[in-house]
């Protein structure tokens, strides 16, 4: 089962009754109903965001009392969260944005940065994941590894680690794990991943950006495709009897790994890698054009939240 599945709010409903009260056996309310109440709202943090929260409110619904209309992000806060840890809040199952006010009787669920779960149908508080994108592929995705690393994305690969040694260094490394393999996705000690449907690498990439929202986080030719280490700018000078000489003739700046020693420059590669961003980014504006119509149409006026 896709872990999307929890994005549905799954916090046991609290019956109205219980917050201020329930009937007693007569049809009575108990006498312990407070006269002067302030207002309620049950909470339930997902994810990560638990170890902000004390023990007893961990992974679970908890009813917290406040004063007047807050923001949700001042509760939210209050309650030990800080903002920039969230990516997503819904208020009654619906996504709501970090200066929305709670009035009381509302369930609030709150989650950090979804690398795993698919929340493009939602509001997303920030325009790019709050963390580093780090990726771990599996032992058959080599290509959409190096188109990764051109993209500019931390990804490592490897083709000795068995499923134990993947699971245990993507949590280990705080890197999604990337792989076909449906397996691969039911250890539990798993916390992120994305499971590829498509089987070409180019197609493969596209659904990565497309699932995790990374259209804008691409920063091509920035990253060695063959280690995965940083590029840097080199004088053209120092790459003189390193490259071809039609390619120093032709081309005026050069990348350089410093990990492999590997020379880049504006070439081919480059250019079909910019066309790729850029049909990514076209398409990405497209779903969410779409997106924006859908929400438009099914929430009255509601207009989408401004993304980069
Ligand atoms: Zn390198």
């Amino acid at each position: 089962m896709r872990r999307s599945h929890r994005l549905c709010p799954v916090s046991a409903r609290l019956d109205p009754q219980t917050r201020f009260g329930r009937p007693s056996d007569d049809g009575r309310r108990t006498p312990q109903r407070p006269l002067t109440r302030m207002p309620t709202a049950e909470f339930r943090f997902y994810e990560e965001l638990n170890e902000l929260l004390p023990p007893l409110r961990r992974k679970r619904s908890f009813t917290h009392a406040f004063d007047g209309t807050p923001a949700v992000r001042d509760i939210i806060e209050s309650l030990g969260v800080p903002h920039t840890e969230v990516d997503l809040i819904l208020i009654d199952g619906r996504s709501a944005r970090f200066t929305d006010r709670l009035r009381g009787g509302e369930r609030v669920a709150v989650y950090p940065m979804f690398e795993r779960l698919d929340i493009r149908p939602l509001h997303r508080l920030r325009p790019k994941p709050l963390r580093r994108t780090r990726f771990l592929a599996d032992a058959h995705l080599g290509k959409l590894a190096r188109l990764l690393r051109l993209l500019g994305f931390d990804t490592r690969y490897s083709t000795n680690l068995s499923d134990r040694e993947l699971v245990a260094s993507s949590v280990r490394e705080r890197r999604i794990l990337l792989s076909r393999d449906r397996r691969l996705f039911m250890h539990k000690a798993l916390t992120h991943g994305y499971r590829l449907r498509a089987t070409d690498p180019p197609r493969q990439a596209e659904e990565v950006l497309q699932a995790l929202s990374l259209h804008g986080a691409a920063r091509p030719f920035s990253r060695c495709m063959s280690c995965n280490a940083k590029l840097r700018a080199i004088a053209r000078d120092s790459v003189k009897d390193r490259v071809p000489l039609r390619v120093f003739k032709r081309f005026r700046r050069f990348m350089h790994c410093s990990a492999c020693g590997r020379i880049y420059w504006r070439g081919t590669h480059f250019r079909r890698l910019e066309q790729l961003v850029r049909t990514f980014r076209a398409q990405s504006y497209r779903s969410r054009e779409r997106l924006s119509d859908q929400q438009s149409a099914s929430r009255g006026t509601r207009k989408a939240h401004p993304r980069v």
